[in-house]
């Protein structure tokens, strides 16, 4: 047996026994669903600047630069579907063995998969936000204004600002989100962590923190990370193909 199929046995064989599994999910689980990996190099970053928060906030020219880079970005969200290893974790769900779903991702492929308990770190390319008020919109429908040439779209309550319902750079991380992304940490005696160079705090601590408190680390991830010496399996291959292999086995 190869030293891969090994890795697919004993990850299988943790899955089996473990009572409660979390996952936790960053850019390389989608990159194969088209999505781009916003700091690879052709990525996002190097063709657009970052807005900051602050900056949106102060100007229209940085909100109609920033809603410009949303615009094009539109029809690579509309088109993206989840793949295997999107379904291979709404699978896991399905049979009980997924407990909860932590992503730094803001593209809604898990939950088009079907996964229902996910908790979106870095809010929703999905929606638009007031920023004033709150008041929420499918991004479709600020597409439609956004394509009749107004690029600095407004509240129609309060005249606020509409954002993308985003944690953009500079502005704060989700409170809530965060606690109960610690929580689903802490909880599990399994955490599966897929597609993350685990680059970002305080999103990068969360394996280390389940690590901490007593759960096995299985990661999946074409490249190192700085926590890589924690996890007791570790793929550098495709997360379709592991995750696929890996819920089969569990099924069987
Ligand atoms: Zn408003």
């Amino acid at each position: 047996m190869d030293s891969y199929a090994r890795r697919i046995e004993e990850t299988v064989n943790l899955l089996k026994d473990a009572k409660k599994v979390s996952a936790f999910t960053g850019a390389g689980i989608s990159t194969e669903s088209g999505i781009s990996d916003f700091r690879s190099p052709g990525g996002v970053w190097d063709r657009y600047r970052i807005v900051t928060y602050q900056e949106f906030l102060a100007s229209h020219d940085a909100r109609v630069e920033y809603w410009k880079m949303k615009k094009e970005l539109f029809y690579e969200m509309k088109d993206a579907r989840s793949n295997k290893a999107h379904l291979a974790l709404a699978e896991l769900e399905k049979i009980g063995k997924l407990d909860c779903l932590i992503t730094q991702n803001i593209d809604g492929l898990h939950q088009e998969a079907g996964n229902t308990n996910v908790i979106e770190l870095h809010g929703t390319n999905r929606k638009a936000k007031c920023v004033m008020c709150g008041k929420i919109w499918p991004i479709e429908e600020i597409q439609t204004i956004l394509e009749t040439g107004n690029l600095d779209p407004h509240c129609d309550v309060c005249n606020g600002f509409i954002k993308p319902a985003t944690i953009s750079f500079g502005q704060s991380m989700p409170e809530k989100e965060i606690l109960k992304a610690y929580e689903c940490a802490f909880k599990c005696d399994l955490f599966l962590m897929i597609g993350s160079s685990l680059q970002v705090e305080p999103a990068a601590s969360i394996p280390r923190e389940a690590h901490r408190a007593g759960a096995k680390l299985i990661f999946v991830n074409r490249t190192e990370t700085p926590y890589d010496s924690l996890a007791t399996v570790l793929f550098r291959e495709s997360a379709g193909q592991v995750l696929g292999e890996m819920v089969e086995g569990v099924k069987r």
